[in-house]
């Protein structure tokens, strides 16, 4: 693509849902939900979006952001260093989705109760700022894991059109923490492409490699999205990635491999809620009180 027709392509993308009309359209919903009355997204009981034991409860599993890898087998491995062997990217997680989280996080993202943001975003925040505490690796060469650009794993147009919303735009909204960019144009949903090669970029040695676990993975990963030309953006800071929810990695992996492609690899990835392994969970699941 030509840079002309990039920008374009840029442009088109702006007009299509353009901020102005994305701020009127979260004061519109969030109006209707001051002015109907609603029940609490959490407990389903009580007045409020969230009603106020509800968010006690909320603030509480969001306490304390913690590193969230362990049990995500898709995520993508890479280098601890020199002398130690490959392990899984770093992945900081705001919560544990289960209990009021998830009843918070689905009403969130599937039923349209996008005032519940108010609750989950200075979660967002937290983990953000707890980044360079709790990622202490430093990708070899690289600048070190913060500041960084924040690059959301993009929603595909059919959720936008669902929904009329995407969760991980609504829950980045507003500033960030000091040392923090937003770059949501570095990556964006690839348009589907038929046959074996499907996602393959050019320069990719499929011959070598074909038939193998890893490159049948690789191609489906890198097939999800499309990252932007790296002469584009300029500039060393490192890349972290960001999404709502990771159950197996398997979409941060999608998006890391896609930026790794044009030489952006992210060193880590923040989630508001990590699904831990299921021995980890209460036993009444999502129900629990
Ligand atoms: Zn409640």
């Amino acid at each position: 693509m030509t840079p002309w027709t990039h920008s374009l392509a840029a442009g088109l993308d702006r007009a299509l849902q353009p901020p102005a009309v994305r701020r009127a359209g979260r004061a519109a919903r969030e109006l209707a939900g001051l002015l109907l009355p609603v029940d609490c997204a959490v407990c389903g009981l009580r007045d409020g979006a969230v009603c106020p034991e509800c968010a006690g409860q909320l603030a509480g599993a969001l306490l304390r952001p913690f590193r969230a890898e362990r049990d995500a087998a898709a995520l993508p491995l890479v280098s601890a260093g020199p002398d130690a062997g490959p392990v899984p990217l770093a992945v900081v997680a705001a919560g544990r989705y289960d209990g009021s989280l998830a009843r918070a996080l689905l009403a969130f993202k599937d039923h349209g109760r996008t005032p519940v943001g108010r609750h989950l975003r200075p979660a967002v925040h937290r983990a953000l700022a707890a980044v360079p505490a709790l990622v202490t690796e430093r990708p070899p060469g690289g600048p070190g894991v913060a500041p960084a650009l924040l690059v959301p794993v993009p929603g595909s147009a059919a959720g936008f059109r669902r929904r009329g919303y995407d969760p991980v735009a609504e829950l980045l909204t507003g500033p960030l923490p000091p040392g923090w960019e937003l770059a949501p144009w570095l990556l964006r949903p690839a348009r589907r492409r038929a046959g074996p090669g499907a996602g393959l970029g050019r320069g990719s040695s499929s011959a070598s490699h074909a038939g193998t676990a890893a490159t049948l993975r690789r191609r489906r990963s890198t097939g999800r999205f499309r990252a932007t030309d790296p002469a584009r953006f300029p500039g060393s800071r490192s890349v972290v990635l960001f999404d709502d929810v990771m159950t197996t990695g398997s979409t941060l992996a999608a998006a890391w491999h896609a930026l790794d492609r044009v030489g952006r690899r992210p060193v880590a990835a923040v989630v508001l809620a990590a699904v831990t392994a299921p021995g980890a969970r209460p036993s009444g699941g999502l129900n629990s009180p």
